[in-house]
């Protein structure tokens, strides 16, 4: 990140001929295991990750805010106070934020903005939660208002819920936020004001490959996922699938139908294979990790119907490569990205291996990007030729992952009721 605030900083002043008076930035993420359960309450084992998106800001009271993308020619230029200030553009997500603080009372003003990013857009790595926290990072700061990490993930939540079009959950927000470097988050979504830390096994590296197919997460798919979810639910009698166990599904498969028992199915599942993951992970027992993933990425693919031909493709050549741990479909899916863990050694030969079979087996481009374990979003003052501050914003509560098998709190009602 420290690599584009420079940068940034001279892409605002080449724009606006003045200094920014603050830089914020927030990254990217990538979820190893927990994928759609953050919207049943279930859990979630996200990462921050080492790419960000980064804004350069100045105030500017009485005049109009006009912001600026790099991934853009065109500024978006609007009035904050105005509702509909920038529809139907990329700044939604960053207005979306700004009027969560309006509605809580605090004075918002316009601003020049300047937005560079390296994580790739739409691609499963949650460029829109590192835009709406950076955001949210911004006006936590220059209000005052000092929320807390909770408040704060669930007003950059509710921007893109509300000013998107996203009816995305809150694990995205809280890892960009609350990203710890070298580690991942546990996080149990019935509670999520902290996390449980699960330290990454060193040796091993976390890859990305991007499949570079697309997903447009406002057209109804992600929508109608958390509707069926929500229905299945229901037709099981509980508030959410997280109070519900692979016994209660099985019981209650020919009363739920095929679509609504498959849903349910992936969801329960997959909050036991996160707790599961959580542990492989601390006990560096790769061969539990690689079958999880492997398993994950199936019920994502047959039960949940997220995945697509390329990501299926993708995940059958990273299952076999050089070096390959496990791999799944990661982020929201329909297109997207995979996540893989790997022999840090191996991943030169890893990238080649995978972006060649891929090319070959679907003639479309992947891009495939190590990553590293990073603190989450951040804001800075200092500007010029001092170097940086650069801290975490906020700060969760956390606590170790309990190693411990078949000793989760009983608040983790799905797990404690023979699910493990
Ligand atoms: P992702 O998986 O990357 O979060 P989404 O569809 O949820 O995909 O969000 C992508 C949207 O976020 C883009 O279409 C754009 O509106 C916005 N966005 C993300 N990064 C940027 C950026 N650097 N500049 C402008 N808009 C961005
Ligand atoms: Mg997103």
């Amino acid at each position: 990140m420290l690599q584009l605030l420079g940068p940034t900083r001279i892409r605002f002043m080449d724009h606006f001929e003045e200094p920014p008076h603050a830089i914020v930035y927030a990254p990217g993420r990538v979820n190893l295991m927990g994928e759609h359960t953050d919207y049943q309450e279930g859990f979630v084992l996200p990462v921050a990750i080492n790419r960000y998106v980064v804004i350069a800001l100045h105030q500017a009271p009485g005049a109009q805010s006009r912001w600026f993308t790099s991934s853009s020619l065109r500024p978006v230029t609007f009035d904050i106070s105005n509702p509909d200030a920038g529809k139907d553009t990329w700044a939604r997500y960053g207005v979306g934020v700004a009027h969560q603080f309006i509605k809580a009372g605090h004075a918002i003003d316009d601003t020049r903005a300047f937005v560079e990013s390296n994580i790739p857009v739409g691609a499963g790595l949650s460029s829109s939660a590192a835009l709406t926290c950076a955001f949210a990072v911004y006006y936590n700061e220059i209000t005052q208002a000092k929320y807390d990490a909770l408040t704060l993930a669930k007003m950059a939540q509710a921007g893109e819920n509300e000013f998107a079009g996203v009816p995305c959950g809150l694990m995205d927000p809280l890892a960009v936020l609350g990203g710890e470097a070298g580690c991942a988050m546990f996080i149990d979504l019935r509670d999520p004001g902290h996390y449980h830390s699960v330290k990454l096994p060193e040796g091993f590296s976390i890859v990305v490959c991007d499949t570079g197919i697309r997903h447009d997460l406002g057209s109804g798919d992600y929508a109608k996922r958390t509707a069926e979810s929500a229905a299945a639910a229901k037709a099981l009698g509980k508030p959410m699938l997280r109070d519900v166990t692979l016994g209660d599904v099985e019981a209650a498969k020919s009363q739920l139908g095929d679509v609504p028992y498959r849903r349910a199915r992936h969801v329960v599942s997959e909050n036991k294979r996160t707790a599961l993951m959580a542990n492989a992970l601390l006990k560096q027992d790769l061969a539990s990790i690689g079958g999880l993933m492997k398993e994950s990425h199936l019920s994502q693919s047959h039960d949940y119907e997220v995945s697509c031909q390329e990501a299926d493709t993708m995940a059958e050549i990273c299952w076999a490569a050089e070096g390959c741990i496990g791999a799944r479909l990661t982020g929201g899916g329909f297109g997207g990205s995979l996540v893989a863990i790997i022999r840090s050694e191996a991943f030169p030969q890893f990238s080649a291996e995978v972006s060649e079979r891929y090319l070959g087996q679907t003639g479309k481009q992947a891009k495939v990007l190590q990553c590293a374990a990073v603190n989450g979003a951040g804001f800075t003052r200092d500007l010029g030729t001092e170097p940086p501050h650069i801290e975490p914003h906020v700060r969760f509560r956390k606590t170790l992952f309990p190693l411990a098998e078949y000793t989760y709190p009983t608040a983790w009602s799905g797990l404690s009721d023979g699910l493990l």
